[in-house]
């Protein structure tokens, strides 16, 4: 059978999906010679640039390769903030249309591709645009792997890291976001560390991951310290309290002998008093792995599906040393790109509500 017929009618190969077997068949069924192979792998995962622009492929190869393996992403929108620092995308699926977003941060030493694992989510946290829109659907490992890909062409810089915190919930689409992972470390050549994978406290998901062999990094999004006010914020919690997260994240880094991140989205006079910090840093005090636990205080990103804001830089700055004298590690994130929307879902409800976005370039299909 030829790689060609291999594939069903709904499972055809993609640019970011084909393996390295089947695009090697490939390039023999073509009659071409076996280096071609290496070369088409090359440009797609060490190179980083569009396999349209491949000329050592030559232009015939180049052209039967651009349509025998497509792209399976079209981008709505593309912004960028002032410095050209930051970029977001809008993407559309072209297998049924739905719109996800990826955003690519560049640091001095390092640049970030933050990823969407669904379109939509299921997890209904009130505080955040993707979970107010509710879920649609599980995206596929090559729809991750491509929005990492074209974030990488358009930087100088090599893309070091991956996140998954874009729109949807990773650990609620596990087989899929496991895919994309091996992949990125394998082909893609990340190390597994500078892979994390963010999680809203999926228990059975968390102590899978412990027992992965690649040890990605692992955050936990709380949000708050007691099951009362967490049960609002996140819904999940009701299913699975803090103590039964808590649990599986220490498992998880004693598996690793890793520290594990803990996000919590401040909001003001919601979750932002020191007394919440004092009991924030009693729960995470002493966890296991080097280093321990670490906080990273995310200023809230205002939704229009939720009244809160997010406190003063006194009050964000009086909660880190509440937690730091109470012996756990905190930074607060500055908000990257939240003038550009760069924020889970936000892009995606910001087109919705208004079809073309002043800052933002709209692109032709
Ligand atoms: N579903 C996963 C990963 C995607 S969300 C999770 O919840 O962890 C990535 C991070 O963005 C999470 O920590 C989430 O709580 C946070 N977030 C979502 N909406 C936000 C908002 N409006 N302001 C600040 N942080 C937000
Ligand atoms: Fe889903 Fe994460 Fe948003 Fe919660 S915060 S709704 S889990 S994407």
């Amino acid at each position: 059978m030829t790689p060609s017929q291999k594939a069903g009618p709904h499972e055809a190969p993609t640019r970011y999906g084909i393996d390295r077997p089947t695009l090697g068949e490939l390039i023999t069924e073509w009659r071409e010679p076996r280096y071609r192979a290496d070369q088409v792998w090359d440009a797609l995962y060490r190179q980083h640039i569009p396999l349209e622009k491949a000329t050592a492929l030559g232009k015939a190869l180049r052209e039967r390769l651009t349509t025998t393996l497509p792209l399976v992403l079209e981008p709505v929108t593309e912004q960028r903030d002032a410095r050209d620092r930051t970029r977001k995308w809008l993407w559309r699926c072209l297998a049924d249309g739905a719109e996800v977003e990826t955003v690519l941060m560049r640091y001095p030493t390092r640049a970030t591709v933050c990823v969407s694992s669904q379109a939509g989510c299921a997890m209904g946290c009130t505080f955040c645009a993707t979970g107010q829109a509710g879920f649609e659907r599980h995206l596929r490992a090559d729809e991750i792997l491509e929005q990492v890909a074209r974030a990488a062409h358009t930087s100088d810089q090599r893309v070091s890291n991956v996140v998954y915190m874009g729109m949807g919930e990773p650990l609620a689409n596990y087989d899929a976001v496991w895919a994309s992972v091996e992949r990125l470390h394998a082909d893609f050549g990340l190390s597994a560390r500078h892979i994390t994978v963010s999680t809203v406290g999926i228990v059975p998901g968390i102590r899978r991951l412990a027992k992965e062999e690649l040890p990605v990094t692992l955050a936990v999004s709380l949000h708050a310290p007691d099951d009362e006010l967490r049960d609002q914020l996140v819904p999940l919690n009701r299913r699975y309290p803090i103590a039964e997260v808590l649990d599986a994240a220490q498992e998880f880094s004693e598996a690793r002998g890793r520290r594990v991140t803990f996000e919590y989205a401040l909001i003001a006079g919601v979750n932002d008093d020191t007394a919440r910090a004092a009991a924030l840093a009693r729960l995470l005090k002493g966890f296991p792995g080097v280093g321990g636990a670490h906080v990273n205080l995310i200023p809230l990103n205002p939704t229009a599906g939720f009244p809160g804001h997010k406190p003063t830089a006194p009050a964000m700055g009086a909660f880190a040393r509440s937690l730091e004298s109470g012996g756990v590690t905190a930074t607060v994130r500055r908000n990257r790109g939240t003038e550009i929307d760069a924020a889970c879902g936000q892009l995606r409800s910001r087109e919705r509500d208004q079809p073309v976005a002043a800052p933002s370039v709209r692109m032709s299909p």
